[in-house]
């Protein structure tokens, strides 16, 4: 088969980027596989072009609604009729009327949450599902950035739809979250693909300041010079929008605010503006982002920083998808080290919690116990999952399960804590950044990057091709980081 001139004709793709074609092999040969690939390589690819030369359907869980969308629409784009997203979006008759229809469908994206329906599960059973897609596969580890519970349950799926061809794709996953992912997906024989994670055309720079005015004034700096598009991070949504406005009017045109507390129509709408070119810049928080497959993002700058280094990884990534220089900088201060690990604190249960929820969980309401414990969303997803897992088929005892769960829990803050102090080890490195990040991930720095990171400043005076509007002075042979003081310095 000639796996060239099908990606020429049906995507218009002249060649393979790398890892494309080997997993695409992969996967044709029936093997299961694991394939890591930075983000914005494009995995997509790699279930797409396969789903055509197999017969059969294909099953995509994906999981995010935004991300499902998005992608739906593009296949969509590229003339595919035949796919569809279910969702929880899918007023119940559409929902109904899809499910009757599925085997119309050759793609269907599907959220984890919807494959805990019966019906559901039942219609997929009745097709012939040659290849199972997980996208995003990190989620599915017991570790991924937020708890999943429906994420664990892909493995009894898999069975039940007879053991189809399983692909799992990541960007960001260590050699033990791919084992995870392996053991979960009942993976025994997986062939993994593991491609760098380095993004070369990322430049690297994290910026310490005193507090909080310095951090703002570099901020406004940055965004004045460069314009955009540009993405900023913030770990709470206030302060997005606080940002967002005080930019606004600093005079920093085309500047929005997105986060998960808005409404998803205004979401939407944030986004497609973005897209469109018509907002240059979006002060968002780790809402936003998955899915966004902008091209020309030329810098991505944290205001406050990610609680892990997957995470930083995959926020970077939404940078330079086109290949062109772009930067990421981090605004670092000492007073921002607490915050991370409050938020990763509140995330897990507390023990009055548990022992509220074993004592009361078997007597009341699920709503009604979120608002006498005061759970989040995911604090509430947590115990159920723990407690039903711990509790199923064995006689209750309710001291012993509430040691368990709090063991449970701990284990699962420290795990947490360790993520996070990678991070700050990272962003205090005197080292070259690029190669420490590579190095979390078991991998060597093996090229030689003309644009690296703050720490290797020398290598910097070869960025040549200036994304950014840079002063007309600036450019000549000085170095980077003098580039960038003067910048700030204005
Ligand atoms: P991700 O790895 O983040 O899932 P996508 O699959 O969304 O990335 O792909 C990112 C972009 O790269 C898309 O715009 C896609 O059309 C493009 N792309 C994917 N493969 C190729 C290729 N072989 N040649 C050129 N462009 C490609």
């Amino acid at each position: 088969m000639n796996l060239q001139r099908e990606l020429k004709e049906r995507f218009g793709y002249s060649s393979f980027r790398e890892g494309q074609e080997e997993i695409i092999h992969s996967v044709l040969n029936r093997k299961d596989t694991v394939a890591m690939l930075p983000t914005g390589t494009g995995k997509s690819l790699c279930y797409q072009l396969p789903g055509y030369l197999m017969d059969g359907h294909v099953l995509i869980i994906s999981p995010l609604l935004s991300l499902m969308q998005d992608q739906v629409e593009q296949m969509k784009v590229m003339g595919e009729k035949r796919v569809i997203a279910l969702n929880s979006f899918l007023p119940y008759m559409e929902r109904r009327e899809a499910l009757e229809r599925l085997h119309e469908y050759k793609f269907i994206f599907i959220s984890p949450e919807m494959l805990m329906n019966r019906g559901v599960i039942s219609s997929l059973q009745s097709l012939d599902i040659s290849l199972y897609v997980i996208d995003e596969a990190h989620c599915i580890s017991q570790w991924g950035p937020d708890f999943r519970p429906d994420y664990l349950k892909l493995g009894e799926l898999k069975e039940l739809l007879r053991n189809p061809t399983t692909l799992a794709l990541t960007a960001t996953a260590t050699k033990e979250v791919r084992e995870d992912i392996k053991q979960v997906l009942q993976m025994n024989h997986a062939v993994e693909m593991v491609y760098s994670v380095d993004r070369g055309n990322i430049g690297l720079f994290v910026k310490r300041v005193s507090g909080q005015n310095e951090k703002l004034n570099t901020l406004l700096e940055c965004v004045r010079a460069w314009g955009g598009p540009g993405v900023v991070y913030f770990s709470s949504k206030r302060m997005a929008e606080e940002v967002a406005l005080w930019l606004s009017e600093k005079g920093v045109s085309g500047v929005a605010h997105y986060h998960g507390g808005m409404e998803q129509e205004e979401r939407i709408l944030i986004q497609q503006q973005f897209l469109s070119g018509k907002l240059r810049m979006i002060c968002a928080t780790s809402a936003f982002g998955m899915g966004v497959n902008k091209e020309n993002i030329r810098f991505v700058i944290h205001f406050h920083f990610p609680s892990s280094i997957e995470a930083f990884l995959q926020e970077i990534g939404r940078a330079g998808r086109d290949g062109e220089s772009s930067i990421s900088v981090v605004l670092y201060s000492e007073q921002d080290l607490s915050l991370p690990l409050q938020l990763i604190e509140s995330e897990l249960p507390e023990d009055v919690q548990i022992r509220g929820f074993i004592d009361k969980s078997r007597k009341g309401q699920s709503k009604e116990l979120i608002e006498q414990l005061q759970l989040t969303e995911v604090q509430y997803r947590f115990l159920t999952y723990y407690t039903d897992e711990l509790t199923r088929g064995m006689p209750f005892d309710q001291d012993r399960l509430l040691e368990k769960v709090k063991q449970i829990r701990d284990n699962r803050l420290q795990y947490k804590k360790e993520k996070l102090y990678s991070m700050i080890n990272w962003l205090q490195a005197v080292t070259c950044r690029r190669e420490k990040l590579l190095h979390y991930f078991n991998e060597n720095m093996n090229v030689d990057h003309p644009f690296c990171c703050d720490i290797c400043g020398d290598l910097l005076d070869d960025f040549k091709t200036k994304p950014f509007a840079l002063n007309a002075q600036d450019s000549g042979d000085i170095n980077w980081e003098k580039r960038l003081e003067n910048l700030l310095l204005g």
